[in-house]
């Protein structure tokens, strides 16, 4: 599992807060950090807030460093949206190792595709990224299945993720080819918003309400909460799913772990997937 940032600015956290989350996600063996250079904006301003938090932490803490590995996205630039030149990745991933105050970003991942930017342009430039040691793995968010495939083939270092929005609520990559492709090539699928953003926890539409009422279903026969039951249902998957983990809460973070106890049996799973796809499987 990994833990994510992008919430990690909005309830006014100091580095001191943040350190003490990650030695939370530490203690309960979660050492695989998320964040990105856009998290902390909020339209106008706090571009780059968030790894700034994470680099003071770093700051107050060195050896946390080495203990932990760092994740990070570039490639949306407000007001472009997207953009992933060389031109402008460079700038971007020198400006987010200044912020991190480190050396080198441990995933290097792609935000959301730029339409504008030829895949080779993109791929030499994270194949540079990697010669200069700046980075050490590339991964890719929010890309479709061909996306995925190009930029595979152009780049001389083989993709280690992707990074698609999966849970309970959204179970398009178990249908439409993502996770069959991650399988094939060896690429690690991490999830995002696998609690819906936390609408698993407060259902609202009719399909929300089925899909919250049958993992609370199987979370009372194992005795857990339905939070850890919908990450449990991600893990179950063969795919390898790395669930993040969103919640900025120290208790919540130690709750979600307990989702790698979990034992699912098929009818289970499958009571949660057809509640999804909000009709019986034939
Ligand atoms: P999530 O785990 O689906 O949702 C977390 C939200 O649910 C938090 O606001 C949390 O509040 C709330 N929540 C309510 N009850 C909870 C409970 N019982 N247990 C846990 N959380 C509960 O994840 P997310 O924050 O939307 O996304 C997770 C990570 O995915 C992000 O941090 C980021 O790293 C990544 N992400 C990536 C992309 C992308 O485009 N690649 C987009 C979005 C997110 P509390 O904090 O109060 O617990």
């Amino acid at each position: 599992m990994a833990w994510g940032m992008w919430r990690s600015a909005d309830d006014g956290a100091d580095a001191r807060a943040i350190l003490h989350r990650l030695e939370t996600a530490l203690e309960c063996g979660i050492d695989f950090v998320d964040t990105a250079d856009i998290y902390g904006f909020d339209g106008a301003n706090g571009f780059g807030r968030v790894e700034e938090l994470l680099g003071d932490a770093l700051r107050c803490d060195p050896a946390m460093r080495e203990r932990i590995v760092l994740a990070s996205k570039g490639g949306i630039r407000p007001g472009a949206p997207y953009d992933q030149s060389a031109l402008y990745m460079e700038q971007a991933l020198n400006a987010s190792l200044r912020r991190l105050r480190t050396e080198r970003i441990d995933l290097y991942q792609i935000h959301r595709p730029d339409l504008l930017t030829h895949p080779q342009e993109l791929a030499e430039f994270l194949d540079r990224a990697m010669a200069s040691g700046k980075i050490s793995a590339i991964g890719v968010s929010n890309f479709s299945v061909p996306q995925i495939e190009t930029l595979a083939g152009l780049l001389d270092t083989p993709l280690a993720t992707i990074q698609p929005e999966t849970s309970a609520l959204r179970i398009e990559p178990m249908i439409n080819g993502e996770l069959d492709q991650a399988m094939r090539l060896g690429l690690a699928p991490m999830a995002w918003s696998p609690l819906g953003g936390g609408r698993l926890l407060a259902p609202q539409t009719k399909r929300e309400l089925a899909v919250a009422a049958a993992l609370d279903t199987v979370a009372e026969t194992q005795s857990t909460s339905r939070a850890v039951a919908a990450l449990g249902w991600l893990l179950t998957h063969p795919a390898d799913i790395i669930p993040i983990i969103g919640s900025q809460s120290p208790a919540r973070i130690g709750e979600a772990v307990q989702a790698m106890q979990m034992r699912w049996t098929r009818p289970q799973w499958y009571s949660v997937f057809a509640a999804a796809l909000g009709q019986p499987l034939p």
